[in-house]
């Protein structure tokens, strides 16, 4: 993979980043025992690092690991790890302002088990790659396919977790969308295939007459932790700020839409008839990516700064 630089942790050290080895038989490569995180560290001008919130996505892989029956890092131990591979690899963090590293922590069952059951041993790793926006698009809006028959979550399966196989059930219609060019998929519910969730891999929000919505979560969608973080942001602005159903119908009528994640950050949705950035979505943006850029001062406590001897 040529994307990846560096040192990689694995299993409790730092490597030179290169293949691993895995057995045929592991529970990751049979039956999809494995989840993963995504943050981002970046660059501040005077030359430090900034993560954001890294005991959210620490939290998040123990909720994973739980439903898909493996042990997993303690919260503490999971951020230290993510401090030292990010330390490692500063070089590879791109100027202030230019890009950020992204860091991608895996846990996956990586023992031989034949028939179906939690693999025997597991493997947490952390991999990560400079990387620039997303969507080529940047902060200009992205193009989205509501997609009502196929779904990327089913109410009590995994959806509201970070494992691997919820990626698999997005590629198809993912492609299939991205042949016709839209950017990506807007999915909707599974049973009365009438409310929206989520994109493949970001959170969505809705706006009317200066109210936030997004779906509220219940199990098939993914808890990001910029949605929970936007959220804060707007209702500290004096946003009414809703989690509920939200009929696809309702983006005939918004305002702006937008999507969210550490990927994305905050990314507009072309609606009909408004095509360029709405003024809300631009709002929230702008104080997240400061905040997570180190360029206003962090009032809500959420960065972590690694300090360059
Ligand atoms: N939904 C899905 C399906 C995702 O893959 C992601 C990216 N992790 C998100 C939402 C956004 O989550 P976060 O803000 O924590 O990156």
């Amino acid at each position: 993979m040529k994307c990846c630089r560096g040192e990689h942790f694995s299993d409790g050290e730092l490597r030179r980043f290169g293949n691993i080895e895995l057995s045929p038989s592991s529970g990751v490569l049979n039956y999809g025992q494995g989840l993963y995180e995504g943050l981002k560290a970046y660059r501040k001008k005077d030359g430090n690092i900034l993560l954001f919130r890294p005991e959210e996505n620490a939290m998040r892989i123990q909720r994973g690991a739980d439903r898909m029956c493996m042990p997993c890092p303690p919260v503490q131990q999971f951020v230290e790890a993510v401090k030292a591979t990010v330390l490692a690899n500063h070089r590879w963090i791109p100027p202030a302002g230019k890009g950020s590293l992204y860091i991608r922590p895996l846990l996956m069952g990586s023992g031989a088990v034949l028939g179906l059951a939690p693999a025997p041993e597991y493997t947490f790793l952390i991999y990560v790659s400079p990387v620039g926006n997303y969507f080529k698009e940047g902060l200009a809006p992205i193009n989205l396919l509501v997609e009502a028959e196929i779904h990327r979550a089913t109410p009590g399966g995994t959806g509201g977790i970070k494992c691997i196989g919820n990626y698999a059930a997005v590629l198809k219609a993912q492609a299939a969308a991205k042949a016709k060019d839209f950017t990506d998929v807007l999915y909707l519910d599974s049973i009365r295939k009438k409310y929206l969730e989520e994109v493949s891999s970001c959170n969505v929000f809705v706006v009317k007459d200066n109210v936030i919505s997004t779906p509220a979560v219940e199990g098939t969608i993914l808890p990001g932790i910029t949605r929970k973080s936007i959220m804060d942001v707007a209702r500290s602005q004096g946003f009414k700020v809703e989690e509920r159903l939200i009929a696809v119908d309702e983006l005939l009528e918004a305002d702006e839409v937008f999507c969210t994640g550490t990927a994305v950050v905050v990314s507009p949705g072309e609606l009909y008839g408004n095509n360029g950035v709405g003024p809300v979505s631009q709002q929230v943006y702008s104080t997240l990516i400061n905040l997570q850029m180190g360029l206003t001062e962090d009032t809500m406590g959420w960065t972590l700064e690694l300090k360059l001897k």
